[in-house]
């Protein structure tokens, strides 16, 4: 089973698509969460990819298609997967389909997470993430028990993502609608996709999601 996950930043794309990975027992695959690793890790691809993360712009299309060829060879991904965050342009939702093609498979489903630019803004500057295991949280949906501190115990305080100031959070939502937006007329006319209101609890919109999967697949 192979799921695409669109919308824009803020929408719960991330946090939807590993609740659903987990659920289907497939391979969740977030560019997002790469690049960040590697911008961690300071490997070339991090140093590359840092200065558009942090301004909010795309990183190359050559560069996220190249992370996500090699991953999909990964073995998790024999039982499926769920790509959060990619394709965010045309050009990288074409090279998707070519290398799924290549490899016998092709995209069952489209999940569009539709949400206004006012809780957009209000989700994104309340997110905090847990740099060491990746956790995201949000201090009025989704508070960590204890305060700035992660619920797995890792020592590592909360922190906001660079990008989640609200300065970058509006160049971001341009980005989304000039590069990305196109991709639900596109997957609408390949009759993929279902667009589902992100405007909810993490329960509500995931019970939603798995209707639609129910339904569908
Ligand atoms: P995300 O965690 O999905 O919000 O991604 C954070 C940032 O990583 C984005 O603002 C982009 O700079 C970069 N990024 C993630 N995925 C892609 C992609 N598919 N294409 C281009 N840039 C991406």
């Amino acid at each position: 089973m192979i799921i695409v996950f669109l919308g824009p930043p803020g929408a719960g794309k991330g946090t939807q698509a590993k609740l659903l990975a987990e659920k289907l027992e497939i391979a969740q695959i977030s560019t997002g969460d790469i690049l960040r690793e590697a911008v961690r890790n300071k490997t070339p691809l991090g140093l590359k990819a840092q200065e558009k993360m942090n301004s909010g712009e795309l990183v190359s299309d050559d560069i996220v298609i190249g992370i996500i060829k090699d991953r999909i060879n990964a073995r998790d991904c024999g039982n499926g997967m769920i790509f959060d965050g990619f394709p965010r342009t045309i050009e990288q939702a074409d090279a998707l389909s070519q290398l799924l093609e290549n490899k016998g498979k092709k995209i069952d489903l489209v999940v569009n997470l539709d949400l206004d630019d006012q809780v957009i803004i209000e989700r994104l500057t309340s997110r905090r993430s847990c740099p060491t295991c990746g956790a995201v949280y949000n201090l009025v949906l989704k508070p960590p028990k204890q305060e700035g501190k992660c619920d797995n115990g890792c020592s590592t305080p909360l922190y906001r993502r660079d990008d989640d100031s609200e300065k970058v959070i509006s160049e971001r939502l341009r980005v989304y609608r000039a590069e990305s937006y196109p991709l639900i007329e596109f997957y609408d006319g390949k009759h993929l996709l279902k667009t589902v209101s992100a405007d909810g609890s993490i329960e509500d919109v995931f019970a939603k999601i798995r209707c639609l999967i129910g339904s569908e697949l």
